[in-house]
């Protein structure tokens, strides 16, 4: 009960919004581990199958850029992203995905494959190449060691972007033209590097919509956070961005 009292402001509001600003909008969904670890970016997996109920139910195209060009975008179109590569992504992500034969993007971390983050377990080399065959997830970069890129020299910022394309096109036997950067931080020469090394595109974590897309390295996405999970319905429309614009706050 309590639960549901301190809560209550935020549904009210989701609803509000979800009625008043109801056109769908094509986003990009940032999602990090699904399990029931108590940082902000992860949500339980009871919720990650509600929210992919929901766009099931509410008829949304799930894309990728393999399939269609930034000109074929509509209103009801989803791109899903998870970013780091955690182990729940393979375990119970991948099958959820699968039965909805909904396609996504992983972005790695290559320093961390097989180990630990933030206490929680990683994909393994074995894992990221089975993904990747499955023809479901298209495999991005996301640096070796999850550095702030914008605090980084040209050289560091070189290492930890050609490494980890190399790395996994090694791996997985498929060109690497994605890129998410960490914390979202980046500056000109990140941008730079990025179209030296041959990426296509780079996703930051500003909500955006994905209509009119004027620079294909910086393409916002919506964050999945454990404080934005009672606005998914929001999310997915227009009144979530003008809540963010009205409070100037991207939470
Ligand atoms: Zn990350």
């Amino acid at each position: 009960m309590i639960k549901i009292l301190k809560h209550l402001p935020a549904i009210i509001l989701n609803k509000i919004l979800a009625k008043v600003y109801s056109t769908p909008i094509p986003v990009v969904l940032m999602y990090h581990s699904v399990s029931d670890a108590q940082f902000l970016s992860t949500i339980p997996f009871s919720l990650f199958r509600k929210q992919i109920d929901c766009l099931f139910r509410k008829k949304r195209r799930i894309i990728t850029f393999d399939d269609i060009s930034f000109k074929e975008i509509n209103n009801k179109d989803v791109l899903l992203t998870f970013d780091d590569g955690y182990l729940d992504n393979y375990e119970v992500v991948y099958p959820l995905l699968d039965k909805y034969n909904y396609k996504a993007i992983v972005f790695i971390t290559t320093g961390f494959i097989g180990k630990k983050f933030k206490n929680l377990p990683m994909l393994s080399k074995h894992h990221i190449r089975e993904m990747a065959e499955s023809g479901l997830f298209k495999i991005g970069a996301h640096t070796v060691n999850h550095p702030k890129l914008n605090k980084l020299s040209y050289k560091e910022q070189k290492f930890e972007i050609e490494y980890s394309k190399k790395f996994l096109e090694d791996l997985v036997g498929m060109e690497i033209v994605d890129f998410a950067y960490p914390f979202g931080k980046y500056n000109e020469i990140t941008l730079q590097i990025l179209q030296e090394r041959g990426f296509k595109r780079a996703y930051t974590v500003i909500p955006s919509s994905l209509k009119n897309i004027c620079n294909p390295f910086l393409i916002g996405r919506m964050p999945i956070l454990k404080t934005t999970t009672h606005y998914f319905e929001t999310l997915l429309c227009e009144g979530y961005l003008k809540y963010c614009n009205y409070r100037r706050v991207y939470p």
